[in-house]
């Protein structure tokens, strides 16, 4: 057993404080990390705050993970000490169901586990994430990191940067193509920096006046604010595809109809409140709602080494974990530029 600090919240409305709980040595499989950088995505929030409901107390977040092979299991054979890893929303799943043969771990048909707040495969243990100082992983779920990259910007592609890679892959999403992004946060800027990467005429769609002049300089050919009424009259039927990052309670109808015919609207932000949704905008343009739960580890692999190559990162804002209080309040707020990122050597 190797004793790990962290930072955990004690209940839904504590705020996080340090903590120290014990993880088990590696076994054959595992890889053990020093944790260097762990992004802080609003499910971070969600879950500290009980606001999905399941919470397990105390809880660790932090599922965007980036950091140093400490320690190799006798049979790995992908990563040696001082190797430079990541590690995303889930390590572990049942690696047999057609969802995990198909690298669709993240569908796992057993439950796969995920980072924090989950249960281990061996339904015994609940996972604690990446607010702390290391972390052990079986070696499946471990992502190659490339060095050409600032760590801390590489950090928030665990979560946020595979989470709107994989639907634009999904739904073929290519140049030309006219792709609204709902939400200028950690996904929202992932999201515009990847679609416009891939050729396709990126609309903002934002509550923020303030953020216009980023949402351009991040690859946004144009930005609209949905606050403003005419907004939905003057781009109705316009978008091929919506993909909507929003973390809280908004009116899906108002969106449906900017779709052309035949467009897809993708939910990737996950409001604890359920909304209800008219049948008119599907029927009268044969119209799609999806969703779409971060992306297999093949897929996270293939995402890391496309930013690698096109130089592509989150725009972060480091702090040290005894702000990360702070921090939660104002992503809340939408006050966040546009990931928070913990540096792990503060703990
Ligand atoms: P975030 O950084 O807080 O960004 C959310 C953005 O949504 C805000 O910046 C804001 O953008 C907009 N927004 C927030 N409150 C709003 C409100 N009341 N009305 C309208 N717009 C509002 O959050 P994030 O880390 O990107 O996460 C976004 C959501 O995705 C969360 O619910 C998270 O749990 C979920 N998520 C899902 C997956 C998945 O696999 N599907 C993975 C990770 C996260 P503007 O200021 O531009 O309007
Ligand atoms: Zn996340």
């Amino acid at each position: 057993m190797a004793l790990v600090k962290a930072y955990a919240a004690q209940a839904a409305d504590k705020p996080l404080t340090p903590f120290s709980f014990e993880r088990p040595e590696p076994g054959a499989e595992d890889v053990e990390i020093k944790i260097l950088y762990c992004g802080v995505c609003h499910s971070d929030i969600h879950t500290a705050r009980n606001e999905w409901g399941g919470t397990v107390y105390p809880v660790v977040p932090g599922h965007e993970i980036v950091g140093k092979v400490t320690r190799v299991g006798v049979n790995v054979t992908r990563f040696k000490e001082g190797d430079t890893v990541g590690v995303g929303c889930f390590v572990d799943s049942c690696m047999h169901c057609s969802n995990c043969n198909n690298d669709l771990e993240q569908y796992c048909e057993n439950g796969n586990t995920q980072t924090y707040n989950s249960l281990t495969q061996d339904k015994k243990t609940i996972t604690l994430g990446g607010y702390s100082s290391h972390i052990t992983v079986t070696q499946h779920f471990v992502l190659s990191i490339a060095d050409n990259l600032p760590l801390e910007k590489v950090a928030p592609l665990l979560c946020a940067g595979i989470t709107t890679y994989s639907p634009l892959r999904h739904w073929g999403i290519k140049a030309g193509d006219k792709v609204a992004v709902v939400g200028l946060g950690g996904l929202g800027h992932m999201a515009v920096k990847l679609a416009s990467s891939m050729g396709s005429e990126v609309t903002m769609l934002s509550r923020s006046k303030n953020k216009e002049k980023d949402a351009t300089e991040l690859g946004a050919k144009h930005f609209k604010l949905t606050t403003d009424k005419d907004t939905m009259t003057e781009l109705a039927n316009t978008f091929d595809f919506i993909l909507d990052t929003v973390s809280a309670l908004h009116d899906y109808n108002e969106y449906l109809g900017l779709l052309k015919t035949d467009g897809v609207m993708i939910i990737v932000g996950a409001p604890p409140e359920p909304t209800p949704v008219s049948a008119f905008p599907f029927i009268l343009g044969r119209r799609s709602l999806v969703g779409s739960l971060v992306g297999g580890i093949k897929e996270t692999q293939e995402m890391l080494d496309y930013c690698a190559e096109h130089n592509i990162t989150s725009d972060v804002e480091v702090i040290s974990i005894d702000k990360i209080n702070e921090a939660y309040e104002r992503t809340i707020s939408g006050d966040v530029h546009y990931r928070f990122v913990i540096e792990m050597a503060t703990l």
